[in-house]
């Protein structure tokens, strides 16, 4: 059962909706690709089990998030920190487990407001420490060359169990950081990397969700990524070396929408732990995506705060979490071929 409800959740969430213009027609492939390089079981299942097993009650999970920046995406955009806050959420009702968002300054108004929306309380790193409760938001230094001994420090104090890093863009073999489509040079950013070159040291279990192959974690296919994606081999930067990353996490998982890669492991770890009454709603995924909003953290396609991701509407990403709850929940149910069949 978990094979075959993992192959439709895949499926659910790798079906896309792409403005022509921007790099259509990639999805399936770049799935495709990560699926074979993984070596051809279900993604979001692979993901949810190397969480289950690496993760217990009160352990601390790293969750990477946050693209755009300004003056287009002033805060960033309202993919990333829904879906993060979502898994966020599994993890911290589901195993007992602390969420810490580790995202640049800039992008810690929208992630607070969706982990709250999502019910994790965010409280300073102290209280968790403390008390073993809540959530914490962690921000990086704004300077570059101070990111490595951070990530190093929090690893030694926390000593996560696992890292997941979603819609969290990540550099290309020249250390340049681009967009889906190529572009580079934005202020404030900087290189989140260290993190996951920290958790890949320590043998941390890692997982990376995103949607084009600029996503920390697309190091995994990073050849197919040059083929599949219009600007992977050459990029409309002066590096021109293209937009694929470079950093590779244990598990990677291309979704259309990253929001919809952590719907899809939450929704395989509550089957997993057999705990569906955790998977959040239509109702709270439209609370979650509106507070995202409300606290500046934009739609990406015409960088405001109507009900979007990534171009496609709001509604549909409801539709996504209804139908991951309606899977999960029939997988769940003892075997009854009910009075007709
Ligand atoms: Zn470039």
């Amino acid at each position: 059962m978990p094979e075959i409800l993992g192959e439709y959740v895949d499926r659910l969430v790798t079906v896309e909706m792409r403005n022509r213009a921007m790099p259509v027609g990639i999805t399936v492939p770049l799935y495709e690709a990560a699926r074979a390089e993984g070596g051809g079981r279900p993604l979001t299942l692979r993901a949810a089990e190397g969480l289950v097993a690496n993760v217990k009650k009160g352990d601390y999970v790293f969750i990477i998030t946050g693209a755009g920046t300004p003056p287009t995406l002033v805060a960033g955009e309202s993919d990333g920190p829904p879906g993060a806050a979502a898994l966020g959420r599994m993890l911290y009702y589901g195993i007992g487990a602390l969420p810490v968002f580790v995202v640049e300054e800039h992008h810690a108004g929208p992630v607070t407001a969706s982990a709250e929306a999502a019910g994790i309380p965010i409280r300073d790193l102290s209280v968790l420490q403390e008390r073993h409760f809540a959530g914490a938001v962690l921000t990086a230094p704004t300077e570059e060359a101070k990111v490595a001994s951070w990530a190093a420090g929090l690893f030694n104090k926390m000593q996560p169990k696992a890292v997941i890093t979603t819609e969290r863009l990540g550099p290309n073999e020249k250390g340049i950081i681009h967009g889906a489509t190529g572009l580079s040079g934005w202020k404030p950013m900087v290189d989140l990397s260290p993190v996951i070159d920290e958790a890949t040291k320590r043998g941390v279990f890692s997982v990376g969700v995103g949607d084009a192959g600029n996503e920390l974690g697309f190091g995994r296919i990073h050849s197919a990524v040059k083929e599949i994606n219009p600007w992977g081999k050459k990029c409309q930067c002066p590096c021109g070396a293209g937009m694929a990353t470079v950093v590779k996490t244990d598990v990677l998982l291309p979704a259309f929408i990253s929001n919809w890669g952590c719907y899809g492991i939450e929704a395989m770890l509550a089957f997993l732990l057999k705990k569906p009454q955790f998977q959040h709603t239509p109702a709270m995924a439209k609370s979650i995506i509106q507070a995202c909003l409300e606290a500046g953290g934009l739609e990406a396609m015409n960088c405001t705060k109507l009900f979007y991701v990534d171009g496609a509407e709001g509604e549909t990403s409801m539709a996504v979490v209804q139908m991951l709850g309606d899977m999960v929940r029939i997988s769940l149910q003892e075997g009854d071929t009910g009075p007709a069949h």
